[in-house]
Protein backbone atom coordinates (compact mmCIF):
# COMPACT_ATOMS: atom_id res chain seq x y z
CA UNK A 1 0.00 0.00 0.00
CA UNK A 2 1.48 3.76 -0.87
CA UNK A 3 -1.51 5.33 0.23
CA UNK A 4 -4.82 4.10 2.15
CA UNK A 5 -6.19 3.44 -1.07
CA UNK A 6 -3.67 2.79 -3.81
CA UNK A 7 -1.41 -0.21 -4.15
CA UNK A 8 1.69 -0.19 -5.80
CA UNK A 9 1.80 -3.72 -7.87
CA UNK A 10 4.48 -4.93 -10.06
CA UNK A 11 3.78 -7.01 -12.62
CA UNK A 12 5.57 -10.36 -12.62
CA UNK A 13 6.59 -11.52 -16.39
CA UNK A 14 4.50 -14.92 -16.89
CA UNK A 15 4.07 -16.31 -20.21
CA UNK A 16 0.14 -14.37 -19.98
CA UNK A 17 1.49 -11.12 -19.71
CA UNK A 18 4.79 -11.57 -22.77
CA UNK A 19 2.16 -9.79 -25.19
CA UNK A 20 2.05 -6.13 -23.00
CA UNK A 21 4.48 -3.43 -23.25
CA UNK A 22 6.65 -3.91 -20.40
CA UNK A 23 9.56 -1.94 -19.71
CA UNK A 24 12.79 -3.84 -18.48
CA UNK A 25 10.44 -7.05 -18.12
CA UNK A 26 8.93 -4.52 -15.35
CA UNK A 27 6.05 -2.75 -14.74
CA UNK A 28 4.56 -1.36 -11.92
CA UNK A 29 0.99 -0.30 -11.89
CA UNK A 30 -0.89 2.17 -9.23
CA UNK A 31 -4.16 0.16 -8.08
CA UNK A 32 -6.76 0.56 -6.31
CA UNK A 33 -9.36 -2.34 -4.10
CA UNK A 34 -11.99 -3.14 -6.23
CA UNK A 35 -15.32 -2.29 -4.00
CA UNK A 36 -16.30 -5.95 -3.64
CA UNK A 37 -13.12 -5.97 -1.71
CA UNK A 38 -13.70 -3.58 0.40
CA UNK A 39 -17.10 -5.17 1.22
CA UNK A 40 -16.18 -8.48 2.31
CA UNK A 41 -13.44 -7.14 4.37
CA UNK A 42 -10.61 -8.21 2.44
CA UNK A 43 -7.24 -6.15 2.95
CA UNK A 44 -4.21 -5.67 0.36
CA UNK A 45 -1.02 -6.25 2.41
CA UNK A 46 2.33 -5.20 0.98
CA UNK A 47 3.63 -9.16 -0.48
CA UNK A 48 0.36 -10.05 -1.31
CA UNK A 49 -0.20 -11.62 -4.44
CA UNK A 50 -3.31 -10.49 -6.57
CA UNK A 51 -5.01 -10.54 -9.81
CA UNK A 52 -6.06 -7.16 -11.66
CA UNK A 53 -8.25 -5.67 -13.59
CA UNK A 54 -8.92 -2.94 -16.12
CA UNK A 55 -5.48 -2.28 -16.46
CA UNK A 56 -4.70 0.88 -18.36
CA UNK A 57 -1.01 1.00 -19.67
CA UNK A 58 -0.65 4.41 -20.52
CA UNK A 59 -1.23 5.89 -17.00
CA UNK A 60 -0.10 2.36 -15.43
CA UNK A 61 -3.47 2.40 -13.87
CA UNK A 62 -5.66 -0.80 -12.44
CA UNK A 63 -7.80 -2.43 -9.88
CA UNK A 64 -6.86 -4.87 -7.65
CA UNK A 65 -9.99 -7.67 -8.66
CA UNK A 66 -8.90 -10.83 -5.50
CA UNK A 67 -6.17 -11.22 -3.36
CA UNK A 68 -4.39 -14.66 -3.38
CA UNK A 69 -4.21 -16.93 -0.68
CA UNK A 70 -1.18 -15.97 1.40
CA UNK A 71 1.53 -18.07 2.23
CA UNK A 72 2.48 -16.29 5.44
CA UNK A 73 1.35 -13.69 7.19
CA UNK A 74 3.24 -11.11 9.36
CA UNK A 75 1.46 -8.30 11.90
CA UNK A 76 4.44 -5.92 12.27
CA UNK A 77 5.69 -5.16 9.78
CA UNK A 78 2.38 -6.08 7.92
CA UNK A 79 3.50 -8.37 5.13
CA UNK A 80 2.56 -11.06 3.43
CA UNK A 81 3.88 -14.25 2.04
CA UNK A 82 7.12 -13.61 3.76
CA UNK A 83 9.99 -16.50 3.73
CA UNK A 84 12.58 -15.73 6.05
CA UNK A 85 13.87 -13.28 9.49
CA UNK A 86 16.82 -11.52 8.73
CA UNK A 87 18.16 -11.27 12.14
CA UNK A 88 20.49 -8.84 12.52
CA UNK A 89 22.89 -8.53 15.76
CA UNK A 90 26.07 -6.51 16.28
CA UNK A 91 29.27 -8.42 17.42
CA UNK A 92 30.59 -5.43 18.79
CA UNK A 93 29.15 -2.07 19.47
CA UNK A 94 26.88 -3.09 21.38
CA UNK A 95 29.07 -6.40 22.26
CA UNK A 96 26.80 -9.84 21.26
CA UNK A 97 24.85 -10.56 24.30
CA UNK A 98 23.90 -14.14 24.48
CA UNK A 99 20.85 -13.76 26.56
CA UNK A 100 18.94 -10.96 24.47
CA UNK A 101 20.28 -12.81 21.29
CA UNK A 102 18.50 -15.63 22.31
CA UNK A 103 14.87 -13.73 23.08
CA UNK A 104 14.77 -12.69 19.68
CA UNK A 105 16.24 -16.16 17.99
CA UNK A 106 12.95 -17.80 19.74
CA UNK A 107 10.57 -14.58 18.77
CA UNK A 108 11.79 -15.60 15.30
CA UNK A 109 11.47 -19.06 15.79
CA UNK A 110 8.00 -18.57 16.91
CA UNK A 111 6.67 -17.66 13.80
CA UNK A 112 6.31 -19.91 10.53
CA UNK A 113 9.13 -18.19 9.09
CA UNK A 114 12.56 -19.32 7.92
CA UNK A 115 15.16 -17.93 9.93
CA UNK A 116 18.87 -16.46 8.96
CA UNK A 117 21.24 -14.80 11.48
CA UNK A 118 23.21 -12.42 10.30
CA UNK A 119 26.11 -10.93 12.41
CA UNK A 120 27.35 -7.74 11.35
CA UNK A 121 30.50 -5.23 12.66
CA UNK A 122 32.44 -8.83 12.22
CA UNK A 123 35.99 -5.41 11.15
CA UNK A 124 35.13 -4.69 15.38
CA UNK A 125 36.93 -8.17 16.34
CA UNK A 126 39.60 -10.45 14.99
CA UNK A 127 39.45 -13.72 12.92
CA UNK A 128 39.68 -15.41 16.04
CA UNK A 129 36.79 -14.03 17.94
CA UNK A 130 34.83 -14.71 14.79
CA UNK A 131 35.77 -17.81 14.70
CA UNK A 132 34.61 -18.23 18.84
CA UNK A 133 30.99 -17.02 18.05
CA UNK A 134 30.79 -19.05 14.84
CA UNK A 135 31.58 -22.59 17.09
CA UNK A 136 29.52 -21.32 19.71
CA UNK A 137 26.28 -20.33 17.19
CA UNK A 138 27.18 -23.74 15.62
CA UNK A 139 26.52 -25.40 19.06
CA UNK A 140 23.32 -23.42 19.47
CA UNK A 141 21.95 -24.58 15.82
CA UNK A 142 22.84 -22.11 13.77
CA UNK A 143 24.90 -21.01 10.83
CA UNK A 144 25.24 -17.56 11.03
CA UNK A 145 26.44 -15.11 8.02
CA UNK A 146 29.52 -12.47 9.24
CA UNK A 147 29.29 -9.44 8.03
CA UNK A 148 30.70 -5.64 7.71
CA UNK A 149 28.27 -3.56 6.30
CA UNK A 150 31.08 -0.44 6.52
CA UNK A 151 33.99 -2.92 4.92
CA UNK A 152 31.28 -4.46 2.75
CA UNK A 153 32.32 -7.76 3.41
CA UNK A 154 30.17 -11.06 3.63
CA UNK A 155 27.62 -8.94 1.69
CA UNK A 156 27.98 -11.45 -0.99
CA UNK A 157 27.16 -15.03 0.78
CA UNK A 158 23.79 -12.99 2.96
CA UNK A 159 22.79 -11.89 -0.32
CA UNK A 160 23.33 -15.54 -1.69
CA UNK A 161 20.90 -16.40 1.50
CA UNK A 162 18.43 -13.68 0.53
CA UNK A 163 17.73 -14.90 -3.40
CA UNK A 164 14.18 -15.70 -4.45
CA UNK A 165 12.84 -14.91 -0.76
CA UNK A 166 10.96 -12.52 0.20
CA UNK A 167 13.12 -11.14 3.75
CA UNK A 168 11.89 -9.39 6.71
CA UNK A 169 14.84 -7.20 8.71
CA UNK A 170 14.89 -7.69 12.57
CA UNK A 171 17.41 -6.85 15.53
CA UNK A 172 17.93 -4.72 18.27
CA UNK A 173 18.87 -0.81 17.24
CA UNK A 174 22.50 0.11 16.62
CA UNK A 175 23.33 -3.29 14.81
CA UNK A 176 23.26 -1.90 11.52
CA UNK A 177 19.86 -2.80 10.13
CA UNK A 178 19.42 0.74 8.39
CA UNK A 179 23.10 0.86 7.18
CA UNK A 180 22.54 -2.42 5.37
CA UNK A 181 19.56 -1.99 3.86
CA UNK A 182 20.87 1.26 2.55
CA UNK A 183 23.93 -0.63 0.96
CA UNK A 184 21.88 -3.20 -0.59
CA UNK A 185 19.17 -1.07 -2.04
CA UNK A 186 20.93 2.38 -2.47
CA UNK A 187 17.55 3.83 -4.80
CA UNK A 188 15.44 3.57 -1.19
CA UNK A 189 14.80 7.11 -0.94
CA UNK A 190 14.69 7.83 -4.56
CA UNK A 191 12.25 5.08 -5.81
CA UNK A 192 9.77 6.63 -2.41
CA UNK A 193 9.79 9.84 -3.66
CA UNK A 194 9.30 8.88 -7.34
CA UNK A 195 6.04 7.09 -6.46
CA UNK A 196 4.99 9.66 -3.69
CA UNK A 197 5.22 12.67 -6.13
CA UNK A 198 2.57 10.36 -8.42
CA UNK A 199 0.45 11.29 -5.96
CA UNK A 200 1.05 14.07 -5.59
CA UNK A 201 1.28 13.97 -1.28
CA UNK A 202 4.23 13.06 -0.12
CA UNK A 203 4.88 9.75 1.59
CA UNK A 204 3.94 11.28 5.20
CA UNK A 205 -0.01 10.70 4.73
CA UNK A 206 0.27 6.44 5.78
CA UNK A 207 3.52 5.05 6.85
CA UNK A 208 3.90 2.34 4.18
CA UNK A 209 6.00 -0.62 4.07
CA UNK A 210 7.67 -1.68 0.56
CA UNK A 211 9.39 -4.44 -0.63
CA UNK A 212 12.80 -3.66 -2.57
CA UNK A 213 14.17 -6.08 -5.05
CA UNK A 214 17.94 -6.91 -4.01
CA UNK A 215 21.00 -6.79 -6.39
CA UNK A 216 20.74 -10.97 -6.42
CA UNK A 217 17.41 -11.09 -6.81
CA UNK A 218 14.58 -11.28 -3.97
CA UNK A 219 12.51 -8.99 -1.56
CA UNK A 220 13.46 -7.13 0.97
CA UNK A 221 11.36 -5.12 3.93
CA UNK A 222 12.32 -1.29 3.90
CA UNK A 223 10.78 -1.50 7.68
CA UNK A 224 12.68 -3.81 10.72
CA UNK A 225 10.26 -6.46 12.26
CA UNK A 226 9.65 -6.89 15.77
CA UNK A 227 12.85 -5.15 17.30
CA UNK A 228 11.25 -5.56 21.12
CA UNK A 229 10.23 -9.26 21.15
CA UNK A 230 7.41 -9.91 23.69
CA UNK A 231 7.71 -14.07 24.10
CA UNK A 232 4.13 -15.05 24.17
CA UNK A 233 4.52 -18.86 23.28
CA UNK A 234 3.01 -21.55 24.82
CA UNK A 235 4.88 -23.28 27.68
CA UNK A 236 4.63 -26.44 25.74
CA UNK A 237 5.89 -25.47 22.70
CA UNK A 238 9.10 -23.36 23.91
CA UNK A 239 11.53 -26.00 23.85
CA UNK A 240 10.87 -26.83 20.25
CA UNK A 241 12.36 -22.82 19.68
CA UNK A 242 15.60 -23.71 20.54
CA UNK A 243 17.09 -26.01 17.97
CA UNK A 244 19.33 -28.01 20.78
CA UNK A 245 16.23 -28.97 22.51
CA UNK A 246 13.91 -29.63 18.85
CA UNK A 247 16.51 -31.96 17.84
CA UNK A 248 16.48 -33.87 20.85
CA UNK A 249 12.88 -34.19 21.01
CA UNK A 250 12.60 -35.22 16.89
CA UNK A 251 15.00 -38.25 17.85
CA UNK A 252 13.12 -39.10 21.02
CA UNK A 253 10.43 -38.54 23.79
CA UNK A 254 10.06 -37.63 26.93
CA UNK A 255 7.68 -39.43 29.01
CA UNK A 256 4.84 -37.21 29.51
CA UNK A 257 3.53 -35.26 26.65
CA UNK A 258 3.05 -32.51 27.72
CA UNK A 259 6.50 -32.39 29.94
CA UNK A 260 8.02 -28.65 30.28
CA UNK A 261 11.27 -30.08 30.69
CA UNK A 262 12.23 -29.60 34.43
CA UNK A 263 12.22 -31.85 36.76
CA UNK A 264 9.60 -34.82 35.01
CA UNK A 265 11.14 -38.17 35.09
CA UNK A 266 12.11 -39.54 31.74
CA UNK A 267 12.64 -36.05 29.90
CA UNK A 268 15.27 -36.53 27.21
CA UNK A 269 15.23 -32.35 26.80
CA UNK A 270 16.90 -31.58 30.51
CA UNK A 271 20.19 -31.44 30.84
CA UNK A 272 23.80 -30.85 29.37
CA UNK A 273 23.73 -28.14 26.73
CA UNK A 274 24.47 -24.37 27.18
CA UNK A 275 21.30 -22.81 26.69
CA UNK A 276 18.99 -24.85 28.84
CA UNK A 277 19.36 -21.90 31.75
CA UNK A 278 18.26 -19.59 29.47
CA UNK A 279 15.28 -22.31 28.36
CA UNK A 280 14.01 -22.64 31.95
CA UNK A 281 14.30 -18.66 32.04
CA UNK A 282 12.33 -18.11 29.19
CA UNK A 283 9.57 -21.17 30.26
CA UNK A 284 9.08 -19.17 33.42
CA UNK A 285 8.48 -16.04 31.69
CA UNK A 286 5.63 -17.90 29.35
CA UNK A 287 3.91 -19.77 32.21
CA UNK A 288 3.37 -16.45 34.13
CA UNK A 289 2.02 -14.53 30.91
CA UNK A 290 0.03 -17.02 30.60
CA UNK A 291 -1.23 -17.35 34.29
CA UNK A 292 -2.12 -13.58 33.74
CA UNK A 293 -3.95 -14.46 30.85
CA UNK A 294 -6.23 -17.04 32.54
CA UNK A 295 -6.93 -14.49 35.36
CA UNK A 296 -8.21 -11.89 32.89
CA UNK A 297 -11.74 -11.75 32.73
P1 LIG B 1 20.13 0.24 13.23
O1 LIG B 1 19.66 0.96 14.46
O2 LIG B 1 20.13 -1.24 13.44
O3 LIG B 1 19.42 0.65 11.99
O4 LIG B 1 21.69 0.63 13.06
P2 LIG B 1 22.36 1.74 12.11
O5 LIG B 1 22.35 1.29 10.69
O6 LIG B 1 21.77 3.06 12.42
O7 LIG B 1 23.88 1.68 12.62
C1 LIG B 1 24.25 2.01 13.93
C2 LIG B 1 25.71 2.43 13.93
O8 LIG B 1 26.55 1.33 13.60
C3 LIG B 1 26.02 3.52 12.91
O9 LIG B 1 26.88 4.45 13.52
C4 LIG B 1 26.73 2.78 11.79
O10 LIG B 1 27.62 3.59 11.10
C5 LIG B 1 27.44 1.69 12.55
N1 LIG B 1 27.70 0.51 11.71
C6 LIG B 1 26.84 -0.12 10.87
N2 LIG B 1 27.43 -1.17 10.28
C7 LIG B 1 28.69 -1.23 10.75
C8 LIG B 1 29.80 -2.11 10.51
O11 LIG B 1 29.77 -3.05 9.72
N3 LIG B 1 30.94 -1.86 11.22
C9 LIG B 1 31.03 -0.82 12.09
N4 LIG B 1 32.19 -0.65 12.74
N5 LIG B 1 30.02 0.02 12.33
C10 LIG B 1 28.87 -0.17 11.68
ZN1 LIG C 1 11.01 -33.25 28.92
Amino acid sequence: AVQANFYQVRLDLTPDIEKTPLDNGELLLLCTRRTRLKKIGQTVMVGDRVLIEEVDFTDKRGAIAQVLPRKTELQRPPVANADQIVLVFALEEPSLDPWQLSRFLVKAESTSLELCLCLNKADLISQQQQQQWQEVLQQWGYDPVLISVVKQDGLKPLLERLKDKISILAGPSGVGKSSLINRLIPAVEQRVNQVSGKLQRGRHTTRHVELFELPGGGLLADTPGFNQPELDSEPTELAFYFPEARQRLEHQQCQFNDCLHRDEPNCVVRGNWERYEYYLKFLEEAIAKQEALQQMP
